[in-house]
């Protein structure tokens, strides 16, 4: 807020551009700290068991549209090409929670693949579940390290330095579970990731 102060307070000038610019970086950068901290929250309730759920019926073709609009900064949405079928039937979800796991993977995707390239959230009914995928075209997960990516701190060789620390699949996963549900990976190096979760249908 502070810093948005600072940003109406500098005004348009041309001169201030640099200065824009680093006010711009610093914003980012709390944003990243303060979902390190929101992750290590997250990490310590599930280890004393305190993970409560406020579980309501999510209905996903309103529900991605609208987590992508709050999530502009984050993630970019030009990128994303949703395939939500309006006939879906509403998920049983905590909406918290289940934007935590939609913005883990969305960001992973869009950290791991090349600027511009196409990310798609698509969602399927399988019986009693839903099915949400999350697929990129970008560089994929080696075999060797596809074992070990939801584990707490696991991060690939390839992983970008000084962003995340390991924890957004481990939560991502621990979430997921919590509903009911269940997370699964497909990846090809150089081809794409696509990571699918099920949540139970409301
Ligand atoms: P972080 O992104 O903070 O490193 P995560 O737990 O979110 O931690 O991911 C663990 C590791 O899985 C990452 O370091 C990266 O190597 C790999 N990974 C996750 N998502 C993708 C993806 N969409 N494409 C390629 N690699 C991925």
């Amino acid at each position: 807020g502070q810093l948005d102060l600072l940003l109406h307070l500098l005004g348009p000038r041309e001169a201030d551009a640099p200065i824009q610019a680093t006010i711009g970086a610093l914003k980012k950068a709390l944003r990243r700290m303060s979902r390190m901290v929101d992750d290590l929250t997250e990490v310590t309730h599930f280890d004393a068991g305190t993970l409560p759920l406020q579980r309501e019926p999510i209905a996903l073709a309103d529900f991605v549209p609208r987590l992508l609009e709050r999530n502009a900064e984050v993630i970019e949405g030009d990128r994303v090409e949703v395939a939500v079928p309006a006939s879906l039937p509403a998920v049983q979800a905590d909406p918290a929670r289940l934007e935590r796991i939609l913005i883990n993977l969305l960001s992973n995707a869009q950290k791991y693949s090349a600027p511009g390239t196409p990310i798609r959230i698509s969602a399927e009914r399988q019986d009693a579940m839903v099915e949400i995928r999350v697929a990129d075209q970008g560089q994929g997960i080696p075999a060797a390290d596809l074992p070990y990516i939801f584990d707490r701190f696991y991060r690939a060789s390839y992983r970008r330095a000084g962003e995340g620390i390991g924890l957004g699949l481990y939560i991502t996963k621990a979430l997921v579970e919590a509903h009911g549900g269940h997370i699964r990976v497909e990846s090809a190096v150089g081809q794409g990731t696509t990571f699918f979760i099920t949540l139970p249908v409301a």
